[in-house]
């Protein structure tokens, strides 16, 4: 029945009902699926690995092939290495005119062959999941790392982020409201994130409410706990249906769109209805903020910005343009990037379990971002916005601390 993690502890699958269709039915279905490929190959121009290696089995097309062949049972002894590479960004998806649903179908071969990967990968990934879903001990590393702070050289001060200090969540006044999801891993990086986020909305006129903390259920589903993922997400699931508010949302994209996602999570079990009714609430963030209601910022506070659209916001949750909106809104200007659709390689888990190549490609997004000289790089999740800092020389912020900073009069490359 899987594991629920991102909660304080572990705690079993509160539900006794099948959490997912028969593997068979899966696969049957990704059969289905696989057949929309017209093998154009169109989506190898836009595919991370593709664009960084060259080889044809590390693009979209080459692993549909290959799992066409896992799906049939004519691969036996296959490489399943060009599939582990595969960095989940479904900028192929975005690219392909025939709407193959490359990322349903990967994540059922990956269930299926799962017990061949190597046994070195399968630990690493259980000891990433317990290690990144302990809150408590998390959270303590990070504040003795954040205490530190002052102290730390100005690379350091990147990763070493903010703590809560003088941050308060504001009351529950609107007649408008909105969920906030806290995560599992984010309020351990970034714990004065969801209070900003909350702030900004209340300033807005919208009280946030804390839902959580509640893992989404990525952390697992994204380190091959399949059943543990659609556990998790489950109880998140009924926590939020508990909520008397509009809709939810989260200040790391890679949740949101995860939540988006639950109808396919969930497709054909007794909770299918259920996920329908909640993922057609659930919005970026981003969707709640009227760019109109910004104050703009002092001229000598405004920013050459670079935006990194992270994939799980152009390409899972298709939003595009308001996040650019609103730092507009607030008087930055917007550097043209090339190559915006291409991941940075952070992609949750990816940078722990393939290093070398998360580097390669973050070191080419940051060749990207700051092509046009910028002040500092913005992004929206979390994960993008760790993995980019370490290629940098320069600030990489989230938009929605350049929000909280105008409502608050900060500047924000002044206090880097
Ligand atoms: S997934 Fe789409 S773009 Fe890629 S080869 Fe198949 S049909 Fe072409
Ligand atoms: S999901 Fe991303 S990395 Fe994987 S095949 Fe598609 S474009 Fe390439």
């Amino acid at each position: 029945m899987g594991t629920v993690y991102g909660r304080l502890q572990p705690m079993s699958n509160p539900s006794d009902q099948p959490i997912s269709p028969p593997p068979e039915d899966r696969a049957r279905r990704a059969q289905e699926l696989l057949r929309a490929c017209v093998h154009c190959g169109f989506c190898n121009a836009t595919c991370p690995t593709y664009t960084l290696t060259g080889d044809e089995r590390e693009g979209p097309r080459g692993r549909l092939y290959l799992m066409k062949d896992l799906l049939a049972g004519n691969a036996g002894g296959a490489d399943l290495e060009p599939l582990s590479h595969c960095l989940s960004c479904r900028s192929c998806e975005t690219t392909c005119p025939a709407g193959v649903h490359y990322s349903e179908i990967l994540d059922t071969v990956r269930e299926r062959t799962q017990e061949q990967r190597p046994r070195g990968q399968r630990v690493l990934d259980h000891l990433s999941m317990v290690a990144l879903s302990a809150r408590r001990p998390l959270a303590a590393i990070m504040g003795g790392a954040r205490r530190l702070r002052p102290f730390a050289p100005k690379a350091l001060r990147q990763r070493v982020l903010p703590s809560t200090r003088g941050l308060e969540w504001p009351a529950v006044r609107h007649a408008r409201r909105v969920g906030l999801l806290v995560g599992c891993v984010q309020p351990a990086l970034r714990p004065d994130l969801d209070i900003k986020a909350a702030l900004v909305l209340d300033h807005l006129d919208i009280s946030a409410q804390q839902v959580g903390p509640s893992c989404c259920g990525a952390l697992p589903y994204h380190l091959h706990a399949h059943d543990d993922g659609r556990s998790t997400a489950r109880a998140t699931l009924t926590l939020a249906e508990a909520g008397d508010w509009e809709g939810l949302t989260s200040t790391a994209s890679g949740c949101t769109a995860f939540l988006k996602d639950y109808p396919r999570l969930f497709q054909d079990t007794d909770a299918a209805g259920r996920a329908q009714a909640f993922a057609a609430t659930v919005t970026d963030i981003a969707a709640w903020i009227d760019p109109a209601r910004l104050p703009r910022v002092p001229e000598q506070q405004q920013r050459r910005i670079a935006w990194h659209a992270p994939c799980s916001l152009q390409h899972a949750l298709k939003e595009a343009g308001r996040v650019e909106a609103i730092l507009q809104a607030l008087g930055h200007t917007l550097v043209p990037v090339a190559d915006g659709a291409l991941c940075c390689g952070s992609a949750g888990p990816y940078s722990v379990r393939h290093p070398r190549l998360a580097t390669a490609l973050g070191r080419r997004k940051w060749q990207a971002l700051t092509g046009a000289d910028p002040e500092m790089v913005v992004t929206a999740n979390i994960g993008c916005q760790q993995h980019l800092a370490r290629h940098g020389d320069r600030p990489v912020h989230h938009w929605l601390d350049l929000v909280y900073d105008a409502l608050t009069n900060r500047d924000r490359v002044a206090r880097d």
